[in-house]
């Protein structure tokens, strides 16, 4: 007889987007006329930066011809893209990470939900709420939870982030091995500082744990006094794995490119406290089950760090800064508490309304689409994530609809 494994039983079915779809489309159907300016989705919008297509069309040339065709590629990804990567956005920031410490993927969610595959089913996890939904339900597959008992897994350690704590969490009461952070978040678009992030680090030296760093949206920093990297931290080499991916500053999202910093140093330990590295597990995991990045794909990466293709992605940044700007402008007119749109396309607002009713209000009163906090976890009960995924002239009109409707 075959049976299944029965953690995925305990996850929670994700109703999230499937709520949203269905309350926008009973919206419309009672309000034919009303036009609807989605605020809710985590996308990019805009077109590839004009460097990235050509080099998109160049590499496709070459897979016509036999002379330039190319077959299997490195599983971790060409020299020529892991080169450029190490270079540019890690040494030039005097992050010590090195071309052979960084394994190309596909996206930077199959490899925050892979990860876990290298650890044993009993480490202590500890994980933000309100948090990208990956990290905990990778978890819960692979037998490493509880129940879902009132809102939560048992057995995860949550990190809240709270107003009381400016959305960053405080370190754990108990012990964790285990610890994902996110910034600039997703969610809440909060980012934390070299200091605070430096206390993570000597946690994970103290307490022999590990980090997994997701730095997704760093292309959304501004503010240069923040760390881009946790390798900016002193010490993280040893007890941080960083991801990144091409998704949000490039445009990659429907292209798929992403990479996964494991350096030489970053350890884990075998239940004799043996000290074993992280990455010739995570270079054996990464050839057995993946066969590399589609060659085209990887040229139109490498051209993120030609000289039009970094002036081009970052006019793409910053048309959506504009509109996180915009948010947020409007928001502290109207006198809402909030967080992010500074150092990242989303603004996290808080109200003494239930997230459902605020994103209810916003959908009736202006025809704009949020995402609602609960989905992301109890903590984000209350509150509503804006996205500045959408074109400037969408989000003036969304900002003047709200204003009028709350103002
Ligand atoms: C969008 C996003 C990613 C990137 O995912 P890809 O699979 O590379 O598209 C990673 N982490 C977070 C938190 C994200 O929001």
């Amino acid at each position: 007889m075959i049976t299944i494994n029965e953690h995925y039983l305990k996850l929670q079915a994700s109703y999230l987007f499937s709520d949203i779809a269905r309350r926008v489309s009973d919206f419309q159907q009672a309000n034919p006329d009303r036009e609807v300016i989605r605020l809710g989705i985590g996308d990019v919008t805009r077109a590839l930066p004009r460097a990235c297509t050509e080099a998109f069309h160049k590499a496709v040339d070459e897979m016509a011809q036999d002379l330039t065709f190319r077959g299997y590629g490195p599983e971790q990804g060409y020299e020529f893209l892991r080169e450029a990567i190490a270079e540019s956005d890690f040494q030039s920031r005097g992050a010590d990470i090195t071309a052979d410490e960084i394994f190309v993927s596909d996206g930077a969610k199959c490899d925050t939900g892979n990860i876990q595959e290298l650890f044993s089913s009993d480490v202590k996890i500890a994980i933000p709420d309100p948090v990208y939904p990956v990290y905990l339900d990778t978890n819960v597959m692979a037998g490493r939870t509880g129940a879902f008992v009132d809102g939560r897994y048992q057995g995860i350690v949550y990190l809240d982030s709270t107003r009381g704590n400016n959305y960053v969490p405080e370190l754990p009461s108990q012990e964790v091995d285990l610890i994902y952070l996110c910034f600039p978040n997703n969610p809440t678009g909060s980012t934390i500082t070299r200091e605070q992030l430096k206390v993570w680090v000597d946690y994970a030296r103290d307490n022999k744990a590990l980090i997994l760093f997701d730095a997704a949206y760093e292309a959304f920093i501004r503010d240069d006094s923040l760390p881009r990297s946790i390798y900016e931290i002193e010490g993280a080499r040893k007890v941080a794995v960083e991801f990144r991916s091409f998704s949000k500053n490039a445009g990659f999202t429907g292209t798929r490119c992403a990479y996964t910093v494991v350096p030489k140093e970053c350890i884990a330990y075998d239940s004799k406290g043996g000290r074993q590295a992280l990455h010739s597990l995570w270079n054996r995991r990464h050839c057995t089950k993946f066969n590399g990045v589609s060659y085209p794909v990887q040229r139109a990466a490498e051209a993120v760090y030609s000289e039009e293709g970094r002036t081009q992605t970052m006019e793409l940044v910053n048309y959506y800064m504009r509109n996180a700007e915009l948010i947020a402008g409007s928001m502290k007119e109207l006198g809402f508490q909030f967080v992010g749109g500074e150092n990242s396309p989303y603004i996290w607002i808080a109200s003494d309304r239930d997230s459902w009713k605020f994103f209810d209000m916003l959908l009736n009163d202006a025809g704009v689409v949020c995402t609602p906090g609960a989905g992301f976890g109890k903590c984000g009960q209350g509150y509503i994530r804006l996205s500045a995924f959408n074109s400037n002239e969408n989000v003036e009109k969304a900002m003047a609809r709200i204003r009028l409707a709350l103002g």
